[in-house]
């Protein structure tokens, strides 16, 4: 009999709450963390500036009305310490701690068709087997530092955002050198900018970005937002991306040129990326509607920066907006201004190699005290390729992925009985409020589970031919969309070597939950159970 009925891996929102459904089902469930504390994203990404862009109501669990009812978050965008303290309270609240096992890294697992079991193998060698294999492990939490050749000798400090300090780093009177210039690049650099002597900012893509026009919880509009909680919930649930959005209804083709300008200004005055870019039908899947809005943007960009040459190097051009991360600030273009911050063009004049004083460019030397790469993550697929994860056969996930992550729905692949992933590749996952999409794929899971269980199946298997039509859906919505147009982390372009696949599900949250729903209803179809 197998230790444990499951084994999660990782202990950010996802296995946090995996530890109470599992266990609230009777299972008997332990996460192992790679990290000393909890918190997955939030633990690890402690640098300045860092906060989510989805809204506190709705980038929380929605799991318990009582919980709902008795957080209180001080931010319409609330800090990486907000959260990080959220999520330590829903472990004590719970009572999750002795089911979690932190700075224990799953290196392998392996599954045992006699046994009908995994068994899992931690960084110190304890092996540990369970019916049920559950990965955790995140969509943007295997970092990743560009290969560039000297770094080993820079004389400095060189931190990547995700692996911060947690006792912080003072950058006072210091010349900072940041590369990377996505959502974290967007947070850190006015933070890095409002200490630094100088600040330069190494851009090799410009990026879009909305205001967020962040302020504080005010307790009335709280109280009132709270007496209808849970209907809010069920319209997320049902929605697009995971938060109800009030969008026109119309294609912006069809619309008066002056009133699309209204609409948009009046988006970009009350801030936040998916209202703005939500507003019309048609922006996501019709590169002349993009056009317009990107356009829209672009002017925004040229009218805060002061200086023409500037403000056309930060407009972007290369891709569609949304099609690439929609970043928010409310700072990061007007940060410009200040005489102590320099962008430098890495595209046309890429960077060759650091030595100990600094960064050389093709055509510039540049001296630094300290270089901070905000240079991202190799997405939804590489926490999980980092593990020796073995299925049936003995055939590992890396080969089963070497064209490109998949799986049926986003939740189990093929070949790998018993296994699931939270937010995987061919769900919703990074294009969504990740939150109601962690909660979703826990819930489904848990039930699929209890499914098993009760009807004596010893194991759950996706059938290839289910997983072949999902990924060929998947692929179909995506290229009726303006997405594949950029090289994106959500294509893996930020990986060198990395198959270019598009595996976020782009067909809707509410629907694929619909999906998982009738898939579950009609006996677990497309699932092999044994
Ligand atoms: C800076 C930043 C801001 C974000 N803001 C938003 C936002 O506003 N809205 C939104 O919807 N999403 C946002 N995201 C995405 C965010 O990752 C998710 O919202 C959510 O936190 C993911 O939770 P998770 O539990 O699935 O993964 P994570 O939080 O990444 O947790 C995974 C955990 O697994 C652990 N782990 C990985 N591999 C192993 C292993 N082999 N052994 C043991 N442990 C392992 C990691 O240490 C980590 O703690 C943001 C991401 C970043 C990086």
């Amino acid at each position: 009999m197998a230790d444990l009925d499951v084994a999660v891996v990782g202990a950010g929102f996802a296995g946090i709450y995996a530890v109470h459904a599992f266990r609230s089902a009777g299972f008997t469930v332990r996460a192992f963390e790679a990290g000393s504390g909890i918190g997955g994203t939030w633990f690890w990404n402690r640098y300045p500036g860092a906060r989510c862009d989805v809204e506190s109501k709705d980038y929380s669990y929605s799991f318990s009305p009582e919980l709902e009812q008795d957080w209180s978050w001080t931010e319409r965008y609330p800090a990486q310490p907000e959260v990080l303290r959220y999520l330590n309270h829903v472990a004590d609240r719970f009572r999750l701690w002795p089911d979690i096992q932190l700075n224990t890294r799953v290196t392998a697992a392996s599954w045992d068709a006699d046994r009908s079991q995994w068994t899992v193998t931690t960084g110190d060698g304890e092996r540990r087997t369970a019916r049920f294999l559950l990965s955790a492990v995140g969509c943007l939490s295997a970092y990743q530092v560009p290969s560039v050749p000297g770094l080993e000798t820079f004389a400095g400090p060189w931190y990547h955002t995700s692996r911060w300090p947690a006792d912080g780093v003072d950058f006072t009177g210091r010349r900072v050198g940041l590369i990377g210039t996505g959502s974290t690049g967007i947070q850190i650099a006015p933070e890095i900018a409002a200490v630094a002597e100088q600040l330069y900012v190494f851009q090799r893509t410009a990026n879009f970005a909305v205001p967020n026009r962040n302020r504080a919880i005010d307790p009335d509009w709280e109280r009132a937002f709270k007496t209808d909680y849970r209907s809010y919930r069920k319209q997320a649930q049902e929605s697009f991306l995971g938060v109800p959005i009030a969008g026109t209804g119309r294609p912006a083709l069809a619309e008066p040129p002056a009133e699309i300008q209204r609409t948009l200004m009046d988006r970009w005055q009350a801030g936040g990326g998916m209202p703005f870019l939500g507003a019309y039908t048609d922006v996501l899947v019709d590169r002349a509607a993009n056009d317009l809005v990107a356009e829209f943007m672009r002017d925004r960009i040229r009218e805060t920066v002061a200086d023409p040459a500037l403000g056309q190097l930060l407009s972007p051009r290369a891709y569609p907006v949304g099609a690439k991360r929609l970043c928010q600030s409310d700072d990061y273009f007007a940060m410009f201004n200040q005489p102590n911050v320099t962008l430098v063009d890495i595209r046309s004049a890429p960077v060759q190699s650091v030595s100990p004083t600094g960064l050389r460019t093709a055509d510039a030397f540049y001296e630094v005290d300290a270089l901070v790469f905000a240079t991202g993550f190799d997405a939804i697929s590489g926490a999980l390729r980092q593990i020796d994860v073995r299925g049936a056969g003995g055939v590992p996930l890396t080969e089963k992925w070497a064209a490109g992550p998949r799986s049926y729905l986003g939740l189990a692949p093929a070949g790998f009985p018993n296994m699931f992933i939270v937010t995987g590749p061919g769900s919703p996952s990074v294009f969504s409020n990740m939150v109601l999409s962690i909660e979703q794929h826990v819930e489904w899971i848990r039930d699929c589970l209890v499914h098993a269980t009760s009807h004596g199946v010893s194991t759950v298997e996706a059938k290839p031919s289910a997983e072949d039509a999902w990924m060929a859906h998947v692929t179909e919505v995506a290229y009726a969309t303006v997405f594949p147009l950029a090289d994106s982390w959500y294509v893996g372009a930020n990986i060198p070597g990395k198959p270019r696949v598009f595996t976020p599900y782009l067909g809707g949250v509410g629907p694929y939950r619909a999906r998982c729903d009738a898939v579950a209803a009609a006996g677990y179809e497309g699932f092999a159970l044994d």
